[in-house]
């Protein structure tokens, strides 16, 4: 697709506001929605110029594509008449009507992490998520304990889904050309997650509020005392998954 020769003969200029940067290689594109395997609803986030969309519509028949720009909005509907085409913002779209579905999105830098809060939000309905994000978050979505990248995304992420990185997509695939590279991840929803489903908005609430100040130890984040559970004294980012988890049950059970 030559990107650059249709926006000009469209007269658009890409916002950077809106993270308009276009993927214009045919190739990764395929690879992208290959990705994805599902027989739920699949949901685009950003369609842009149909890069992604019109190999979307040639694998799956229940597509709905969201797009934030009018004008994309307005190509979009010219080129895929047939296709179901919202015009709106996809954080503020009901995805409540839909009892199960996928995501795939080439991510607006400025919404990735608002969509992986969301896909966890959604957790149960959501059953596989295909995203080309920036390097740095994907790198949230899969980091170690330990290290700097090691956070809310990655724990309550990995609660609710295995994480998966795919590949790495070189900046130079992209007009306007962003400033770092990019990685596709997919997220496929555990059955079982690893928290009860009944505990999840509390275990949110818990793992926003140990790691609110990283540097502080778990007791002062909760504003408690440290002596009840050793974990306590220590900082959030030293705990693996399961050692959270554990933490958690652990406070819940001395509360009841
Ligand atoms: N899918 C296209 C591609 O791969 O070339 C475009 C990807 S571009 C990185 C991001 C797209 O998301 C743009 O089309 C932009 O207008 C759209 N967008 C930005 N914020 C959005 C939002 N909140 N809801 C829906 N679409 C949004």
């Amino acid at each position: 697709m030559n990107v650059k020769k249709e926006l000009e003969q469209f007269g658009f200029f890409p916002s950077k506001r809106l993270g308009q940067n276009f993927l214009f290689d045919e190739n990764i594109a395929r690879n992208i929605v290959n990705a994805l395997d599902t027989k739920s609803i699949v949901v685009e986030i950003g369609p842009g110029l149909g890069i992604l969309s019109k190999f979307l519509l040639e694998r799956f028949h229940n597509i709905f594509f969201i797009e934030k720009d009018a004008l994309l909005y307005g190509y979009l509907k010219e080129h895929y008449p047939e296709a179901k085409i919202v015009l709106g913002d996809a954080l503020k779209f009901n995805f409540e009507q839909f009892d199960s579905f996928s995501v795939i999105s080439n991510l607006p830098y400025s919404i990735s992490s608002a969509t992986i809060r969301l896909i966890i939000d959604r957790y149960p309905h959501i059953d596989t998520s295909v995203l080309m994000l920036q390097k740095e978050v994907a790198e949230r979505l899969t980091a170690q304990m330990k290290s700097k990248n090691y956070g809310i995304l990655t724990v309550l992420t990995m609660t609710f889904y295995t994480v998966e990185k795919l590949f790495n997509v070189s900046k130079n695939v992209f007009y306007p050309k962003p400033k770092v590279d990019s990685t596709v991840i997919r997220l496929k929803r555990l059955d079982k997650p690893l928290v009860n489903i009944k505990d999840k908005e509390n275990f949110i609430l818990f793992i926003k509020k140990i790691f609110a100040n990283r540097r502080k130890k778990i007791s002062n984040n909760l504003k408690i005392p440290p002596d009840t559970n050793e974990k306590l004294g220590l900082r959030a980012e030293e705990l693996s998954i399961k050692e959270l988890i554990e933490l958690f049950y652990a406070l819940k059970s001395t509360s009841e």
